[in-house]
This record gives structure tokens, C-alpha cells and sequence, in this order.
């Protein structure tokens, strides 16, 4: 048996069997919720526990994944129901008062680790939660369908970083919204712009991420007017293979998923007999130019950005090219 118990000791509750798996995490959200980090929980089945004060003053906090529950009288974390696995129930073993308590065995979330933390001990450690992932429902990767264009529309907003924004308000009607005319342009056939070139990440009937990518056969012929335009209609590296837009919703980025768009490409890529990839992305944004170089694409040509209140750089624009090993 094990006991457990807050601070004021408004709120106790005995464990009827095991804990297990207990761990240090360092996530973001135990260092707000303890205030300090690492902190520390071990896992216990539901069913083997019993709330001595049933009327206890205990206030639950849902961060997303699960519950945060801690005493409303002192504030003492005191477990942690998890929306996923509502049978296991995350007990800190800070307000364990005896009993057989396990010692920490691993540590999580090492990524998420604050800077002024240090990690005193040499249990393995894991940037995330690799059960959680395990965990997760599978992400689907299929070909976008007409009725996916207001998200793809939202989505592809999101990986120009403002080039979309300002395309689509400049052909926007007095007070109509510039993501409706992005759906209205992905919703066409007969263009590249088009959701026949989109491939979604669909996780539990919802879309969180895409890939817009079509062969692209620059023509210099073609001049490009408007100012704002420009540079990037000269960073176009002919007959490649060009990922025109990639996103991920926010709250699902950090799990690989940017990683198995950009391999997503390289099969279309070669599937449609390209020997090479090409993007566009912005010096400043070092997190995005960082993957690209990490996957082998290199500079190959690069345009000062004109400033304009809807695009969210400035600097230079660079055109990366990856080049197919054809073995
Ligand atoms: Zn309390
Ligand atoms: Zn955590």
C-alpha cells in the first residue's frame, strides 16, 4: 500500500497495488506545472485507487493530452488522468508519503529540458515521449480530395510565410476573406496551384499537415511584373521537381512528420522520373533552411526579398536544390 497525500492534506489517497514506470520529465508542461524540472511520476492503474476525502478541493487543469489535477487549497499537484489511456492514472511521487515508491528509471522530454537544468544522472533518456508516439494513432498520408481545400488553403498559408497572403489579397473582392479565394484557387484542376498536387497528413479524421509539389519547367520567357513577385519567379530551377508548399500544424510538429513529407517528395519525385528537388525558403528562417540542409538540399541561387508588410521576411530568399542519386 502507498499513501499519498498534498501539502495541506485536504486531498489523500491510497494505492492498492504497483506503481510503475517512473521517470523524470523535463516536457514544458510538467516545468510549468511543478514549477521547477525535472519532475518526477510514476504510472498506476486507476483501479487500484482511493480518494480518502471524496469532497478533496482537487482542480483539474486539461493541458492537452490529459488532466492536471492539483489541490485547489494548496496547490500540490496530485495525479495526472490521461485522455488517451484513461485506466492509468500519472501520480507525482513528490506527494507520496510511504510505501514501496520506485525509483525514476528514465528520463523524457530531454529536448524540452530549461537551460538552466541539469541532468544529474545517467538513466536513458529520450527527447520525447517515445511510448506516447507509439501510442499516438498512425498518421495517414493520402492524396488531398476538392473538399480538403479550406484546410490545404490554411495550411499552405502557413508555409509561404505571407507570399500566399499577399497573392490571394490582391485578387480578393472588397471585404472577401484571402484565405476563400486560396480555396477557390486549390479547388481548380487546371492549374499546378491545385489540390491534384496536394498530399494531406490525416490523424483521427482531421487534416494537420500537407505537401503541395509539381514538376516545375521554368520558362525564362516569362516575366514576372509585379515587384513583390519577382524573386521568386527567378528561383525557379527547371525541370525539377518542386515542393511548393509544406506545413504542419503547430501542435503537431517535432514528431518527424515535416521529415516524412520531405521523403514523400523525393518518391513523387522519382516515381515521376526527376533527378532532382527544389524549394524555396527564406534565410531567416533557419528552422526550415536548417531541415532542408540536414536532407541534402543545397543553395543553388539566391534573391533579395522585397519587403512588404504581408511577407514575414526579409533578407534573402534562397532556391535549394537536392539532387537524386539515380542508384
Ligand atoms: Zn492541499
Ligand atoms: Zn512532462
Amino acid at each position: 500500500m502507498i499513501h499519498g497525500s498534498c501539502l495541506c492534506g485536504s486531498t489523500k489517497f491510497t494505492l492498492h497495488g504497483k506503481l510503475r514506470s517512473a521517470r523524470f520529465c523535463y516536457c514544458t508542461n510538467c516545468t510549468k506545472f511543478a514549477g521547477t524540472s525535472p519532475a518526477t511520476w510514476a504510472m498506476a492503474d486507476r483501479a487500484s485507487l482511493r480518494f480518502e476525502a471524496q469532497d478533496a478541493p482537487v482542480t483539474k487543469f486539461n493541458s492537452g493530452r490529459g488532466k492536471r489535477c492539483f489541490c485547489a487549497t494548496c496547490g500540490s499537484p496530485v495525479w495526472f488522468e490521461s485522455l488517451e489511456h484513461p485506466e492509468t492514472y500519472a501520480i507525482p511521487l513528490g506527494v507520496l508519503d510511504d510505501g514501496d515508491i520506485p525509483m525514476p528509471a528514465m528520463n523524457l522530454w530531454t529536448r524540452s529540458k530549461p537551460g538552466w537544468c541539469s541532468i544529474n544522472n545517467d538513466l536513458p533518456g529520450y527527447e520525447t515521449d517515445p511510448w506516447m508516439d507509439q501510442n499516438m494513432n498512425k498518421p495517414v498520408f493520402r492524396p488531398a480530395r476538392k473538399q480538403d481545400c479550406p484546410v490545404i488553403a490554411a495550411l499552405y498559408r502557413i508555409s509561404s510565410d505571407g507570399v500566399a497572403e499577399y497573392i490571394w489579397s490582391q485578387l480578393a473582392q472588397p471585404g472577401e476573406d484571402p484565405l476563400t479565394v486560396g480555396e477557390q484557387r486549390y479547388a481548380r484542376e487546371d492549374t499546378v496551384f491545385s489540390y491534384l498536387n496536394c498530399t494531406v497528413i490525416e490523424l483521427d479524421d482531421r487534416v494537420i499537415g500537407m505537401l503541395v509539389a509539381f514538376p516545375m519547367h521554368a520558362d525564362p520567357a516569362e516575366v514576372e511584373s509585379d515587384p513583390v513577385l519577382a524573386p521568386y519567379s527567378r528561383l525557379e530551377e527547371d525541370d525539377s521537381y518542386y515542393i511548393c508548399g509544406m506545413a504542419v500544424m503547430p501542435e503537431y510538429r517535432g514528431r518527424g512528420l515535416g521529415t516524412r513529407l520531405l521523403a514523400l517528395a523525393e518518391e513523387q519525385a522519382v516515381n515521376k522520373g526527376f533527378d532532382k528537388l527544389s524549394l524555396v525558403v527564406f534565410e531567416q528562417n533557419s528552422g526550415a533552411k536548417k531541415l532542408y540542409d540536414r536532407h541534402g538540399y543545397r543553395e543553388a541561387g539566391r534573391e533579395a526579398v522585397v519587403p512588404h508588410p504581408s511577407i514575414h521576411y526579409t533578407g534573402d530568399a534562397i532556391l535549394m536544390v537536392k539532387e537524386l542519386d539515380r542508384h
